[in-house]
């Protein structure tokens, strides 16, 4: 069995925002798919271990925005690189509007939106999957939607080594931020994705990876989720 065949499955990628009476979140997926066409229906899978998760449970309502390639990482860093849980995301950000369900969808490096209402839902251990009736939708603007090999091709900065003084280093594949010296300690955390040290790799001082060159992250959408 070739467990790179399951790195072939092309995503594309959203902001999902929930709100509930205190205040609205989003994070981003790649898990959003239509599933049936009459009715417009759709399917997303959350980690639990996302804010966005918990509130989606209580509320039963999202608006899914579809990622273009016209986003920046801005977009990922602010809605994939910190959580709903230590702090207010849309309290800062201004390109946002409210979809009819009251739920903010993205204006800003996304092509389109998908407001949907949950009608079943599925314990799948580390994540929940959702069923929704689409409710609402738009299209924003026409840039074609950006797949999840385009966000790590064109979007995600490359290792930036220039501060980098040890001779073997590691990179964290997610957010790409570099841990100068080896070894990594087994229980290190990315301070800025917050993910764990399988998720990096070692590089040599010009961020050339040392083993494994072929790994990719290989943690679907927990890889710009938050
Ligand atoms: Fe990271």
């Amino acid at each position: 069995m070739n467990n790179k065949a399951i790195f072939k499955i092309s995503y594309g990628l959203f902001v999902l925002s929930v709100k509930d009476s205190d205040k609205a979140n989003g994070c981003i997926v790649n898990t959003v798919m239509q599933v049936t066409s009459s009715p417009d229906r759709v399917s997303v899978a959350v980690s639990k271990e996302n804010y966005t998760h918990d509130i989606l449970m209580e509320t039963k309502e999202f608006t899914a925005s579809v990622i273009s390639e016209k986003a920046d990482f801005e977009l990922f860093r602010h809605f994939g690189f910190q959580s709903g849980a230590d702090c207010d995301k849309f309290a800062d950000y201004s390109n946002y509007e409210n979809a009819s369900n009251e739920i903010p969808y993205i204006k800003k490096g996304c092509n389109s939106y998908i407001c949907g209402k949950i009608t079943d839902s599925m314990d799948l251990g580390t994540h929940t999957l959702f069923i929704a009736d689409v409710t609402d939708m738009d299209i924003i603007d026409d840039a074609p939607s950006a797949t999840y090999e385009y966000y790590h091709k064109n979007i995600k900065p490359a290792a930036d080594t220039k501060n980098v003084t040890s001779k073997t280093s590691w990179l964290c594949t997610i957010c790409g931020y570099i841990y100068d010296g080896d070894p990594l300690p087994a229980d290190f955390i990315c301070p800025i994705c917050k993910h764990d040290a399988s998720v990096f790799v070692k590089i040599d001082k010009d961020g050339n990876k040392t083993e494994n060159p072929e790994q990719e992250n290989d943690r679907g959408e927990q890889g710009v989720d938050a």
